[in-house]
């Protein structure tokens, strides 16, 4: 059993074991919680608690469409470049 302890500013010590179901995260570009299952976490045997972040659901598909919208407007910039040099 793993658990964390917290010394509370009242002096008094409270551990709580960690289970697949009490450990959240919070994305670190819109700040919602997140559970996170830590096995799944580092069972890739490269990442760890520190340097690890997850981004939510919501946040991935704004970064999915800013990419494509970027990756659009470069195809778009050179297509008409190829074209103006014809
Ligand atoms: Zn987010």
């Amino acid at each position: 059993m793993f658990y964390t302890k917290t010394k509370l500013p009242t002096g008094r010590t409270v551990k709580t074991e960690i289970t697949d179901e009490n450990v959240f995260t919070k994305c670190p570009e819109c700040g919602c919680e997140l559970p996170v299952d830590l096995a799944e976490i580092l069972s890739d045997g490269e990442s760890d608690l520190f340097s690890t972040s997850i981004i939510c659901s919501r946040c991935t598909a704004k970064r999915t469409q800013s990419h494509l919208r970027e990756s659009a407007t470069i195809w778009l910039s050179v297509w008409a470049r190829a074209l103006k040099s014809q």
